[in-house]
Formats: structure tokens, C-alpha cells, sequence
């Protein structure tokens, strides 16, 4: 489905590192950080060792307790709504925009307002069993999925006249900018994921930025077993995780941020070589950019369907072929071990169900060729031409 961007510049900074005896703790988590608070222009930059260690230590610094309530999108991965649960939390779905899959705002400060009007007003939000709490809402977790941030403008606005926190989950929209500004800076922490299939990577990694100077030395003592500063290695103020990201990781991470742009551009590229072959095939929608998003990141390259095709089969008919694609996402609520603790339903937040059913992701990253994707959209139009799905269809 992707491939890292890896070059000799990589591989010897790894190297150098092997030849020291730090492997963790040194200075390569300081100059992978110094190089995230210039990127973001952020005071604070603390790497972790990934993407959902990042979201964790975030709800933890907004104060998110046991039955807080906290507003965020069943479209997404699902690490954005697990995050919430490690601490008990409730997650109060907000359903997306169809076209973005990106939280739908209206929708969002509707909830807010009802969120703190009375009882029965807020109860209509609430999932059918699981939230049996009359905590206040606590904060918005915001996911920029597809490489495109969310319309953060009026969720700034609302959470500070409600004295709310806000998390932007951007580990999809490293380098996108919103009117201008970039994505991860939006909100009072942002975080970013580099799994090896994201804009850049680290192997396993991530990296949270904020302003916010008391959370960030209280998430960096989280991220070190609750060590606080001054605290011996033996002592522990706070309960804490092992969530340090190792040195061979950082020194990975700081030269892949160095090339950030040039992979970038060369996965707008390939986004550019599929538009300009999939726009033609007239039942296949391509992705749409928002007039919001000055600058889109390409993460993932996701196309959809009419609803009176059938996706799984197109899945399966391109398998054949030896080419990997994949649903994306499927929908968070529907997960089992939602549905088992709070009741979800087919029919909650239709427009998510819906991206759910028609979205697939197709091979993707900034080292793609020309003629690879020339060999997939040649594929996905023939099966599409001679209905070659309906073999598929159960
Ligand atoms: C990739 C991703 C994450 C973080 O994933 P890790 O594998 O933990 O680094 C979080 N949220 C979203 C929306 C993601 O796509």
C-alpha cells in the first residue's frame, strides 16, 4: 500500500548513532525536537514513540478525567477515540462532512451548545448505554484526516468562550496548512504520527507541540515514567509511561523533516498522475479539496464509489490483479468493542457509514513511479468497464 522515502542520508545518521552508547536519552531527541518547535514555530516540541503516545499524554495534560465528556469524530483512526478511553473518558461522536471527512462544524457547535445546556438537551448526543456521567464536556479531539485540516476558526472561537481545551490530532496532515497556518498548531496541542506510512517517518514515533509550557514539562515527565524535573531515576511524581522515543528513531525523524517538502511534492505529484487518470472514469469520485486548506498534505489517496457498486467486490477483483487497496476508514462506532460498551448502531452517523462503505484507499506514497499508477487506474478501469466486480459479489 506504501513504501517509506528512504535515502544514504538516513541510513548514516542511524549509523552514527550506533557507533555512541546512547541509544535513548542523548542528543538526538534534542535536535529532532529543536527542528519540530522551528518547523511548527510552537515553544515546545516533545517527541514520543508514536502517534497515539503522543494523543494519550495530551488528554492527560487537558485535564480529561473519568467520565468527562470530550467531542470528536467517529471517522477516523481508531487511536483518536482510544486515547479517551485509557482514561475513562466519554467520547461524544460528532458525525463528518461528506466531503472532507473532517468533523462537520455546524454539527460541532450545535453539540457544544446542548453539551452545556440542560440534562435532556445533552442526553440526545449521548450514546445508548456506557455514559452514565454528569460531567461537564472537557474538550474537542479534532482528527485532520486525509491530509486536510479541519475548519478550526469558529472550534477556537466556541472553545474559548466555553473555556474548553482543544487536541488536533494531525498525525495525517503533517506539513498541511489551514488559511495559512499549519495544521498541528490549531489547537492547544497538536500531534503528529510517523509510522512508516505517513509524510515522514521514524518507524514507530510521533511528536506533540504546544504553547502551553506547564503541560508540556507535565507530559514530559509523563513520557518519562512520571519523572518530573529535578525527580532522581528512581523517583516518580506522577504515574507515568514509557513513551521516549529512542535516539536511532529521532536521528531518522530529523532528516526525514529536513526532506519534508521534497516528499511532499512528489506525493502531490503522484495524487496529480491518478487525478488526471481517475477524474476521467466517470463513476469514480477523487478526493476534494477544501477551500479552507491552503496547502493540502498528501497522506492517503482515497477514492469513492457510486453506493450501487460494490466496493469489497472491486477490493477483491483488484487483489487478483496483485494490487493492494484498502477501505478506509471503517467507521469507529461500529468497531466491536464499541458497539459492546456503548451500543452502537448501524444508522448512528450515516454520512460516516456511508465514507465507510464507498471510500478505498489505493497504493500510495512519494515513491511511487509514473507507470505504477498508470498499471492501477488501467486496472481499476477495466474491472470497472467489464463489470469484472460481479464475480466478486456474494
Ligand atoms: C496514524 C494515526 C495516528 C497515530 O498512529 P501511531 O501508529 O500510533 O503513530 C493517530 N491518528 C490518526 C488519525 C492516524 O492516522
Amino acid at each position: 500500500m506504501s513504501s517509506p522515502d528512504i535515502t544514504n542520508a538516513e541510513r548514516k545518521a542511524i549509523a552514527a548513532v550506533l557507533k555512541t552508547s546512547d541509544l535513548s536519552m542523548g542528543d538526538e531527541i534534542e535536535k529532532f525536537e529543536a527542528a519540530f518547535r522551528e518547523f511548527s514555530g510552537m515553544r515546545h516540541a516533545l517527541g514520543v514513540n508514536s502517534g497515539t503516545a503522543g494523543l494519550h499524554l495530551c488528554v492527560r495534560a487537558a485535564g480529561i478525567e473519568p467520565g468527562d465528556l470530550v467531542l470528536t469524530t467517529p471517522f477516523s483512526f481508531v487511536a483518536s477515540t482510544n486515547v479517551l478511553l485509557y482514561e475513562s473518558a466519554i467520547p461524544i461522536f460528532v458525525d463528518v462532512e461528506p466531503e472532507s471527512g473532517n468533523i462537520n462544524i455546524d454539527d460541532l457547535i450545535f453539540a457544544v451548545d446542548d453539551l452545556f445546556a440542560g440534562e435532556k438537551i445533552k442526553k440526545k448526543w449521548f450514546p445508548r448505554m456506557g455514559a452514565d456521567t454528569d460531567k461537564p464536556l472537557k474538550a474537542i479531539l479534532a482528527v485532520d484526516v486525509f491530509g486536510q485540516p479541519v475548519d478550526f476558526d469558529p472550534i477556537r472561537i466556541i472553545a474559548r468562550d466555553r473555556g474548553i481545551r482543544i487536541i488536533e490530532d494531525s498525525c495525517e496532515a503533517l506539513g498541511a496548512e489551514y488559511k495559512g497556518r499549519l495544521a498541528g498548531t490549531l489547537g492547544d496541542f497538536g500531534v503528529y504520527g510517523f509510522y512508516p506510512n505517513k509524510q515522514m517517518t521514524t518507524g514507530e514515533g510521533g511528536v506533540i507541540i504546544t504553547n502551553d509550557q506547564d503541560a508540556a514539562a507535565f507530559m514530559k515527565a509523563l513520557r518519562n515514567q512520571g519523572r518530573f524535573q529535578g525527580d532522581t531515576w528512581l523517583q516518580h511524581t506522577y504515574l507515568g509511561y514509557n513513551y521516549r522515543l529512542d535516539e536511532m528513531s529521532a536521528a531518522l525523524g530529523r532528516i526525514q523533516l529536513a526532506r519534508l517538502q521534497e516528499m511532499q511534492n512528489k506525493r502531490a505529484q503522484v495524487a496529480a498522475w491518478y487525478n488526471q487518470r481517475l477524474e476521467k472514469i466517470s463513476e469514480i469520485e477523487t478526493q476534494n479539496i477544501q477551500n479552507t486548506t491552503s496547502k493540502p498534505s498528501w497522506f492517503v489517496y482515497v477514492i469513492k464509489f457510486p453506493p450501487d457498486m460494490n466496493r469489497d467486490a472491486i477490493v477483491k477483483a483488484l487483489a487478483e490483479e496483485g494490487i493492494p487497496a484498502r477501505p478506509y476508514f471503517a467507521p469507529i462506532h461500529l468497531q466491536p468493542y464499541m458497539i459492546n460498551k456503548f451500543g452502537y448502531q448501524q444508522g448512528d452517523y450515516p454520512v460516516t457509514e456511508d465514507l465507510g462503505r464507498r471510500g478505498l484507499a489505493l497504493p500510495f506514497s512519494s515513491v511511487m513511479r509514473e507507470e505504477q499508477v498508470d498499471f492501477v487506474c488501467e486496472k481499476i478501469s477495466g474491472i470497472i468497464e467489464e463489470k469484472r466486480f460481479l464475480e466478486f459479489l456474494d
